[in-house]
């Protein structure tokens, strides 16, 4: 899947909303690292053409749900027949584990445990976006389906007054809080353990803006929430 990311925006609902329009792979490569551009778009979608105008500042693809890089890479990540031998002379024959899709894991999501609440999303797939961090377990348990624990739901507020509004929830409904950054983890931190009480993942991407620069010291200040990329895209323009 591919996501265009508006502004500096990194909602989902841009991705979704976008991607239904247009087939991004046509864009060709050079355009989609120009930044910003306004473009207007012819894109077939079904039989249909339609004509939009879209500004892009940055094209991105969305994050593989079951291991580190993205979905749809042109990376090409097979072993070649030589570090196969070597890895076979090193280590013996190795037993390929089974690939689950993400309908599968998606299948083995319990019901919530949480009552319904507006910042709270319980989706079952975005419970399994949320559930492992990128360890080689986190890998291996995603690729193969082996995963027992998610969050019981995900919210991703986009201000402290809503995570001031979540964590209160959270304390008087005896729920366990795991803070989301950019989820890459490797030691287990955002991995839910089995729990009686349920499980709430605060994903903190939304909370991705400059709140403060201060250009003598050259010191700034973000939500916590953003990723490296769009701090350095943000700081550029400044
Ligand atoms: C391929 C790869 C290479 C890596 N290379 C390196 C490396 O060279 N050097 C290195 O040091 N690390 C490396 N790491 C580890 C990685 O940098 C850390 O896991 C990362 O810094 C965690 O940041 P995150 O935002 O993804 O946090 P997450 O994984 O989302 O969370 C990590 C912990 O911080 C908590 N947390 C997250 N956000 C908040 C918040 N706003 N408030 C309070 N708590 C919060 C979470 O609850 C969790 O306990 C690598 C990881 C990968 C996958």
């Amino acid at each position: 899947m591919t996501e265009i990311v508006t502004g500096l925006s990194d909602l989902d609902s841009d991705y979704r909303c976008f991607s239904s329009y247009y087939n991004v792979n046509s864009i060709p490569q050079e355009l989609r690292v120009s930044l910003p551009l306004t473009l207007y778009l012819c894109a077939p979608k079904w039989s249909i053409l339609e004509l939009r105008k879209v500004t892009l500042y940055r094209v991105k693809k969305m994050r593989l749900w079951n291991g580190w890089g993205n979905e749809n890479s042109d990376l090409n990540m097979e072993l070649n027949s030589g570090l196969r031998m070597l890895l076979k002379a090193l280590v013996g024959s190795g037993t390929a584990l089974p690939q689950a899709t993400l309908s599968d894991v998606v299948a083995k999501v319990p019901p919530t445990r949480l009552a319904a609440h507006p910042l709270i999303n319980t989706d079952p797939e975005i419970r399994v976006r949320h559930a492992r961090g990128q360890s080689l377990p986190d890998w291996l348990d995603m690729h193969s389906g082996d995963v027992n624990t998610f969050p019981d739901g995900v919210a991703t507020p986009e201000s402290s007054a809503e995570v001031r509004t979540l964590l209160d929830h959270a304390r008087a409904e005896s729920i366990v809080v795991i803070p989301y950054g950019g989820g890459t983890s490797v030691v287990g931190h955002i991995n839910p353990e089995e729990s009686e009480r349920p499980v709430l993942t605060i994903d903190m991407g939304k909370m991705n803006k400059l709140l403060h620069i201060d250009k003598e010291s050259q010191l700034a200040t973000f939500g916590s929430g953003i990723a490296g990329p769009a701090l350095e895209l943000s700081l550029i323009h400044i």
